[in-house]
This record gives C-alpha cells, sequence and structure tokens, in this order.
C-alpha cells in the first residue's frame, strides 16, 4: 500500500472515544520498548506519527491513526514494564480487554505481536499471545530490531521465538528493523491479505 494520508485521529481510553468511522482496524501490541511506535512510524512513511522512547508504562491509552481513509493502525498500550502497581497493571489489563472485545467481531481484522529478535520471548510475551489466541484473533508475530543481530544469526533466532510461542508450522515470524528498514514489505503483504479478509 502507498501511504498518501496517515494522520492521528484520536488517543481513547474508553470505548465510547475509539472512532465510530467503521474503518477496519490493525492493532499492535508488545512490551514498552520493543519498537512498537518505531514499527508504526516506518510503515506510515512518517517521522513522528507515534512518539518513540517514550518512557516505559507510561502510556496506557489506545492511539488510532487513519491511513489512507481505509483503515485505523492501532497503537495499543506497551506491557511489561517494572515497578508498576497492582492497580495500575490492572487498568492496563482492562484497557486491552475492552478494546479487543469491543473491536474482534468485526473491526479488528489482525493484532499483530511484537518480539524484540534477540530474546526469547518473556513470560509477559508468552501470556499475551496465549491471551490472543484465546480470542480468536488472527495474530502476527513480528521480531523487531533485526539489524541488531547477524544476518546469519537471524533463522535462528526465528525458530527460537517460534518454539518458545509454540507456533504452528504455518504461523510465521517476520523479521524487521525500522533502522534499516527490514520487513516492510511482508509486513505489508500481511495487512494487505488480513484488509481483505
Ligand atoms: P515502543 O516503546 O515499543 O514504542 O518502542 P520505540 O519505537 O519507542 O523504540 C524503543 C527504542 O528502540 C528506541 O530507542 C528506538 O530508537 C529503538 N528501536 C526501535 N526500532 C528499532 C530498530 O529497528 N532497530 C534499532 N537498532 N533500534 C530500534
Amino acid at each position: 500500500m502507498i501511504v498518501k494520508k496517515a494522520e492521528h485521529v484520536i488517543t481513547a481510553v474508553k470505548p465510547n472515544q475509539y472512532p465510530a468511522t467503521g474503518y477496519p482496524e490493525i492493532a499492535f501490541v508488545g512490551r514498552s520498548n520493543v519498537g512498537k511506535s518505531s514499527i508504526i512510524n516506518t510503515l506510515a512513511n512518517r517521522k513522528n506519527l507515534a512518539r518513540v522512547g517514550s518512557t516505559p508504562g507510561k502510556t496506557r491509552q489506545i492511539n488510532f491513526f487513519n491511513i489512507n481513509d481505509v483503515f485505523f493502525l492501532v497503537d495499543l498500550p506497551g506491557y511489561g514494564f517494572a515497578n508498576v502497581s497492582k492497580d495500575l497493571k490492572a487498568s492496563w489489563e482492562n484497557i486491552i480487554e475492552t478494546y479487543l472485545y469491543s473491536r474482534k467481531e468485526n473491526a479488528l481484522k489482525l493484532i499483530v505481536l511484537l518480539v524484540d529478535i534477540r530474546h526469547s520471548p518473556s513470560k509477559d510475551d508468552i501470556t499475551m499471545h496465549q491471551w490472543l489466541r484465546g480470542f480468536g484473533l488472527n495474530t502476527l508475530i513480528i521480531a523487531t530490531k533485526a539489524d541488531k543481530i547477524s544476518r546469519s544469526q537471524i533463522t535462528p533466532r526465528l525458530n527460537d521465538i517460534k518454539k518458545v510461542l509454540q507456533l504452528g508450522n504455518d504461523e510465521k515470524v517476520i523479521p524487521f528493523s525500522a533502522e534499516k528498514r527490514i520487513g516492510i514489505e511482508a509486513v505489508w503483504s500481511e495487512i494487505d491479505i488480513n484488509l481483505e479478509r
């Protein structure tokens, strides 16, 4: 897709703040600092659409970005931050869960779970992945920061991620780098396929 328009529409906490335009949605989730803002900016071809490097754990809102008046890229709050209170964690879970329940039947076409290519998925990543599966959502795993390892390490790292997340043979993990612009076409192709479902 050639991005002609990329626009922040709203920062929402409650479902009555979600856009009512009826566009399909592609949502992104992952632990804080995994590179979520960077991949959104890269796909949208904008430098500062989503805020990069914001203080981990501070964002508990959902940001909707209108792409070409065709669909929304949805930036869900990051998880896995240390030192947060139980109350905060519960409010985070509530925000994500409310979004998933509200959108899973219609608008939400694909949820992208981001993991860092350098590390085995964390306990939080595994929990998140199982949770998304439980919702019956189309899920795509993207391994971020692929420029941080050598080419020869990429396949072994992807295999490790697949193993830890217990992915089936037909489920892929796409290596991605915002820095070196790796994987952009592969991700767009998945987005396009899922928008047409
Ligand atoms: P978020 O918290 O998940 O939204 O993550 P950000 O997009 O803000 O990125 C967190 C940090 O990782 C920032 O310092 C980014 O510059 C860095 N980062 C993000 N993507 C990449 C990448 O593809 N390669 C490298 N080397 N660094 C990245």
